[in-house]
């Protein structure tokens, strides 16, 4: 049986039927991920997922819950199945750096709240997911503990900044990851590499042990392989936490319900799931410079699927769309240049040698532990609140956000769920936008909203693009309809199989022998012009 073969859930089963342990399964995966870290940096078939392998911590786990299980424990439909967590969410275990230079060596003292929930429920976590450094980024390029390679085309970034969460998922070293998501980095991964995403609305998963980016903005969320882990997972994580403010006082969505078509709740029969639900298509969002023929085409056959399975489609209007990347740039930014100044060298992880006095360690330990594109948001947030710039900018970014918010409430009053690209592009290749930060920050274009608005938003696979790389579409919903967002796309996945192609991987990863796919994404006309509004906040950088 080839383990690695299974979804989160039918991993869950096998081990609960007693066809597999929880410690072989985990074996399973560590031996894979293992075998890929194995490979050296800059070798071209090192995928680089994981930031750290925690096999120790994962094998004793593994055998605790099984022993939980076979004393007749019911945990969770996830118990004993092995996970990688994004290296922002802090565990005891192992270090939490956000792949950043500047945390290098950091043990957190304590887990995330959504650490204790998944422990709790029987998760066993293999190690930690790489990442753009502190989540800044869009193609997991700016860590720095090395690029991630997108598994469905080795030349390919595989998206962020959750790109190791979803990069082991889709290479088969995980069965699910949970990533962060500020501007789209959940969404945006799991549509360039064909899996499954959920950001939950704000404030329905505990942000607390999650390393802050901008905190208005941020959500954890499920990658997986379909819409049915992202359920099964979000129930576990989802829940009010005391130690975040923000987060909701009660679990605001049933995912236990029979969401998932035919009323038994046996989860088979997608085809009546559909019927009477209103899905509008902002045609708009689809005619934008820069977006790639090949995702217009997927999403709209997508579109064409859903209304198969009994939906009212029609197509509308959707404005502020010009808005949503410099608002989110705004926010986000000065947020992180708030949140990130408790990195100083006297708190957490790395300090510089040989300062002269305490301002020299700020500078030094700051100069050298960020990354250029960490510095880059942290002047660009201290610019927009610093005095005589607050009011053009900050202020009126809060006031624009209202006004987005607004759009996006008259559309979900009209529709229940509006259908969009996840982005304007399928997966591009390595170094193709990492020099060009504007062009990184317009391929947010679809994402962004939902972090402002804080409703839920997911990405599921369409299809592939010419040159092979997975597409995804993204469902945006109202606050707390995370049970119609998934069980639309489950419904669209059990009449679909996007979901279950597989890339084809070298020896010792995937299953198949050879050739991974070097597609250089689908000929995408690049991400530049989307939006005027974009350019004077490059110009700021
Ligand atoms: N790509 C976006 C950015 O660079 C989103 C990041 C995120 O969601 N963490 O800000």
């Amino acid at each position: 049986m080839d383990i690695r073969a299974f979804t989160a859930l039918e991993t869950g089963k096998l081990i609960k039927e007693k066809k597999i342990s929880s410690p072989e399964a985990t074996r399973a995966y560590l031996d894979a991920a293992k075998a890929d870290q194995a490979k050296a940096i800059g070798d071209g078939a090192k995928i680089n997922a994981y930031t750290e392998i925690l096999e120790e911590e994962a094998m004793a786990r593994a055998q605790a819950v099984q022993r939980r299980i076979d004393a007749g424990e019911a945990l969770s439909p996830i118990a004993g199945v092995p996970m990688a967590m994004k290296d922002n969410i802090c565990t005891t275990e192992g270090h939490t750096t956000a792949a950043s230079k500047i945390l290098g060596g950091f043990r957190a003292p304590y887990d995330a709240g959504v650490t204790e929930r998944l422990k709790d429920a029987g998760a066993v976590i293999l190690g930690k997911a790489n990442m753009d450094e502190f989540a800044m980024g869009g193609s997991t390029e700016t860590s720095y503990l090395g690029i991630t390679r997108n598994p469905w085309g080795l030349s390919c970034v595989p998206g962020g900044s959750s790109g190791g969460s979803a990069a082991a998922v889709a290479a088969g070293l995980a069965p699910y990851a949970l990533g962060s998501d500020t501007g789209g980095s959940i969404r945006q991964p799991a549509s360039f590499c064909g899996l499954t995403g959920l950001k939950p609305t704000y404030g329905s998963v505990s942000r607390y042990g999650l390393l802050a980016f901008g905190s208005s903005l941020d959500q954890i969320g499920p990658l997986a392989r379909d819409a049915r882990d992202c359920a099964a997972i979000l129930s576990v994580i989802s829940g009010r936490d005391e130690r975040d403010s923000t987060s909701v006082s009660e679990k605001p969505f049933r995912l236990d319900e029979p969401l998932f078509g035919d009323g038994s709740g046996s989860g088979d029969g997608a085809g009546a799931g559909l019927r009477g639900r209103r899905i509008g298509i902002p045609a708009n969002y689809f005619s934008m410079p820069g977006m790639s023929g090949d995702v217009r085409g997927r999403v709209l056959a997508a579109a064409e699927v859903l209304r198969g399975l009994g939906a009212e489609t029609e197509e509308f209007e959707l404005p502020m769309i010009d808005a949503a990347v410099p608002t989110y740039l705004i926010i986000a930014c000065a947020e992180a240049s708030s949140n990130l100044s408790r990195y100083d060298g006297v708190k957490y992880g790395y300090r510089a040698p040989a300062a002269a006095d305490i301002h020299d360690v700020y500078y030094r330990t700051r100069s050298e532990g960020f990354g250029t594109e960490v510095k880059r948001r942290i002047i660009l947030g201290s610019f927009v609140l610093s005095s005589g710039y607050f009011d053009a900018y900050y202020k009126k970014a809060l006031q624009v956000r209202g006004l987005i918010k607004d759009t996006f409430d008259k559309a979900l009053a009209k529709y229940d769920i509006i259908l969009t690209p996840t982005c304007p592009t399928a997966a591009y290749p390595i170094g193709g936008r990492i020099d060009d930060p504007l062009a990184m920050y317009l391929g947010d274009i679809f994402t962004t909203s939902a972090n402002l608005t804080g409703q839920p938003a997911l990405s599921a696979p369409c299809g592939f693009g010419g040159g092979g790389m997975p597409v995804g579409m993204q469902l945006i919903g109202g606050a707390y309809s995370e049970a119609l967002l998934l069980g639309t796309a489950a419904a669209y996945q059990t009449v679909t199989d996007h979901h279950k192609q597989r890339p084809s991987l070298g020896a010792g990863l995937g299953a198949g022998a050879d050739g991974a796919n070097n597609g250089a994404g689908d000929g995408a006309d690049g991400g530049a012009g989307l939006g005027a509004g974009g350019a004077e906040k490059g110009g700021a950088n």
